[in-house]
This record gives C-alpha cells, structure tokens and sequence, in this order.
C-alpha cells in the first residue's frame, strides 16, 4: 500500500491553501448555532500539499488517456477534448433547469438536434434523452412495454425472455418492473438458439431484450427471423444498444425489428465514463412505443415565423424517469462527437471499430481459445487458458497485463464462457498499440507456461498488487477517519 503522506496527516492547525483578500462589504449572520460545528476534522494544509496530492492521486488512476484500456462491453474509446470545451461554454453551464424556455432555446436546439441525430442513426421515430444512464434506459424501455401492453388489456404478459449471453443490467430492470425474466439459450456459433426461443413463446410474453451485436461481439445471424418471431407471439422487442459502436452509420436498429432500444452516450459518443463522469442513457422508440416514451422531449415548433423549441410530454407517457431534462452534459458531449464526425465519419468509426477488434482476434486465437471462430464485431472474447500452464487463470493473464501498461479487458463475462477474457480495443487505439497489446498477450502466454508464479504476483508495478475485492466490497470505508 501507499506510503506516501495522507493529506490529513499533513494538516497542520491554521495553514490555508486558500489567501482570501478583505472582507470589503458587510459581513452576513452564520448560520444557527445548533447547526455550527468546530470539530470537522478537515485537513488544513498549503497550496503546494493540496496540488500535490492530486497529482499523486491522478498518477496512481489509469485512465484512456494514459494507455490502451480494452474493457469489452464499455467502449473505452479516447474521449475528444473538443467535447469538454463545448460541454464548458457559459452559454450551457450557466443556465438553470427552472429557467423559463424562451431564455435557454439554444440549450433546447441542442437537445432537439441530438434526438434527431439518434432517430436518423437508429431509425427510430422518437428520442427521449431523460435516462441517466444504459440501465436506466433498460428499466424505462421495459416500463413503455408494460404500459402498452396494459393499454390493449394484456396485462398478463409478465415474461421478459433474455439470452443467456446478457449483461446482467438486462435480468435486473426486467425484474425491477415487476416482470419474470426466462433464459433464452445461445446456440453452438453463439447466436440466439431458435429452438429454444421458440419453445418459450407464448401469451405471457412481453417481449424479449437482445444486445445485437450480443456480449460474445457477434452479430445475431437469425435477428430478423427473432424479431419475427417475438412479434408474432405478441411481445416486443427491447434492444440493449451497448454495443452501437459496431452499427454506426451501418444498421439501423428499428430495421432490424426493434421497437425500443437505449443508446449509452458515454460509450458510443465519447463521454468519460468509469469513474469520469454521469453517463446518459437516451431511449428511441418505433410507431408502436414512441407515445410511451418518458418525458419531457424538445419538440420544434414554429413561433412568429422563427423556429421556437419547447418541452412536450408524450401523450400516454410513462412520466418522468429523472429530474429535469436528463444529463445535459452528457447530451452536449455527445452532440459534439456526432457533428465533428459527420454520418461518413461515424461509420467509419464503425468500422474502424469492428476491424481493429478483428486483427486483434486473428492475433490472438492460435494462443488463447477462441470459443466462437468467427468474424466479430467490435469486440471478441477468448478463453483465458493457456495450453501448457493449468494453474492460470484469467485473473492471473490480467494482473499480469496491468505490468504492461494495458488496462485488463471484462473479466468473467458473459458468464457462459469459462475464464472469459473479454476484449474490446474500440476505433481510437493505433495498430502500434493493437500490437502492443497482442505482444503483451503472447508473451505472458509464454510466461505462464515457464514461470507461472511471475503471473500469480502480479501485478508489481501497480501502485496496490491484488486486492481482496470480496472484503472491500463487503467492509467499505469509504471516508478516512482519524485514527482514535
Ligand atoms: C454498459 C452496458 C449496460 C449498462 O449501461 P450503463 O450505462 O453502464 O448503465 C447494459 N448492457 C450492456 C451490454 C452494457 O455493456
């Protein structure tokens, strides 16, 4: 562990970072006594004390700005700063969610603007940009089903079919809705099994949510015959759009039968995100839902001649799902990204995306075992086993990563491949750093199979080696108190 100084144990009664000039107007009456209180122990330490230690924070943190950070499943692309400049213009960071409309129609324009963009890429007839973040669009998209399904007297459909290749966000906002969630199969080249979807079609169906491409980053080869089929038996179908990054500019979710999907900003549209940032979660949905969707939405209307934007709630909404108008930061980041690339730029983001993913993939597989061969998408996972060195582990070839200066790729998910390494590079990663990256991977293979213990250690050069992660989950101490 650290043992560089705390910034409390540096304190020092009566030091200031901050030098405040005179008080040069009246001084105002504090606040009542019983809400005074002099025993906070705050650090009291210099300017020098207080930058540094920052820094020595920001320094121990790896971030997509200081490495390759391969997390599959969160789109870890690099972040354009030119989004921060614009989420930082006074004109949108000094205004006031109460503020009233005719006074903030260039914040409105830019949220209209961003639902049209996210219509015309996914195909949808609406946009609602309230949700925080992909499992709150996920929770919000199941309450638009409920409440259409309730709308034509078919409350008892109550079952959400899920893959069993899914994020574990898509069973939790199933049951959060007061749905049962039923596993769907993957079948042998990782696409939904057909049998078994048909096998669990019936009445009580309310649709089904399906990540396309799914976890495994493969394209469904039946998704037409799926979203036929769930239509048929009465249930709609929810798509996860997670994993946009891959159909940019390429497919259009609503053409693929689709009637409600959430795009994740800060992964498709280049937020921080894990640790940077809220993130956002925009809901789109088809004819059949768009009157669902929750609002308020910025709706474009003509005033004197002049284009005038104002919030409107859809007809039979499901209501609000966040304060105010969602995450404006967030939208304006994402609005940013989209115009700076222009519809030609994004797909080729996509394919960027899909192609890096697939030199990566044919680097790897004749090491690590590849459960599903072939093409992927934006992302691949392998099977983090190495022939020759049976005491490794996936853990073990991640730890070891993080000595090569590579963030390691989603541990242990999707759950229906043993010791899955899941690997997503994203567009914005060079081929140098695409080989470096297969290099690292190569060379602990070869490690684990000479001196597997140099892979049980790692990772050495990390500022903390392993982490017992069951007990810090279970014992959080989430403020330092002063020792008694
Ligand atoms: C990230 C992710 C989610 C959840 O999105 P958040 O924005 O993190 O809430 C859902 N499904 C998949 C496949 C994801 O990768």
């Amino acid at each position: 562990m650290t043992t560089e100084p705390l910034i409390y144990e540096l304190s020092v009664p009566g030091r200031c970072a901050a030098h405040l000039p005179d008080l040069d107007v009246p001084p105002s009456a504090l606040p009542p006594e019983d809400m005074l209180r002099d025993d906070l122990p705050l650090p009291e330490v210099s300017e020098v004390d207080l930058v540094r230690h920052y820094i020595r924070l920001s320094q121990k943190n790896f971030g997509v700005d200081l490495g390759m950070y391969p997390l599959g499943s969160c789109t870890m692309k690099y972040n354009p700063k030119v989004n921060e400049d614009a989420a930082r213009l006074p004109g949108f960071t000094e205004t006031h969610p109460y503020q009233p409309v005719e006074t903030v129609q260039g914040n409105l324009e830019l949220m209209y603007r961003l639902q049209e963009c996210l219509k015309a890429l996914s195909g949808f007839c609406a946009v609602s940009l309230q949700p925080a973040a992909g499992a709150q669009g996920e929770l919000t998209g199941v309450l638009m089903i409920r409440a259409y399904h309730q709308a034509r007297g078919e409350g008892h459909r109550t079952v959400m079919l899920i893959p069993d290749s899914a994020h574990g966000t898509n069973p939790a906002s199933t049951t959060m809705a007061g749905y049962q969630m039923v596993e769907i199969k993957s079948d042998q080249r990782g696409n939904v099994d057909l049998d078994d979807l048909r096998a669990h079609l019936d009445d009580r169906v309310a649709g089904m949510m399906l990540t396309n491409p799914n976890t495994l980053g493969l394209f469904d080869e039946h998704i037409l015959e799926i979203t036929r089929l769930v239509h048929k038996a009465g249930g709609l179908m929810y798509g996860d759009g997670a994993n946009f990054n891959a159909l940019m500019g390429v497919a259009k979710p609503a053409d693929l039968g689709f009637d409600v999907m959430h795009f994740n900003l800060h992964k498709t549209f280049s937020t921080p995100h894990g640790g940077g940032g809220p993130g956002s979660g925009p809901v789109g949905a088809s004819e059949a839902l768009a009157d669902f969707l929750p609002g308020p939405i910025v709706a474009r209307r003509e005033k004197g001649g002049a284009p005038f934007y104002d919030f409107e709630m859809p007809p039979r909404s499901i209501g609000r799902i966040k304060t105010f108008y969602g995450h404006f930061g967030v939208a304006i980041r994402a609005y940013t990204y989209i115009r700076m690339l222009g519809a030609e730029g994004l797909k080729w983001t996509s394919f960027a995306a899909v192609l890096n993913a697939n030199y990566l993939q044919a680097l790897l597989k004749g090491t690590y075992p590849l459960p599903y061969d072939r093409p992927c998408m934006h992302e691949f996972v392998v099977e983090g086993r190495i022939a020759g060195a049976p005491g490794v582990r996936a853990l073990d070839i991640s730890k070891r990563l993080i000595d090569y200066g590579v963030h390691p790729p989603t541990n242990y998910f999707p759950l229906i491949v043993p010791e899955a390494l899941m690997i997503e590079p994203t567009e914005t990663e060079s081929k140098p750093s695409l080989d470096h990256f297969a290099e690292a991977m190569l060379r602990i293979a070869q490690e684990a199979r000479e001196d597997p213990q140099r892979l049980h250690e790692a990772p050495t050069t990390a500022p903390v080696g392993r982490l017992d992660e069951v007990r810090a989950a279970r014992n959080l101490i989430l403020r330092w108190k002063r020792e008694a």
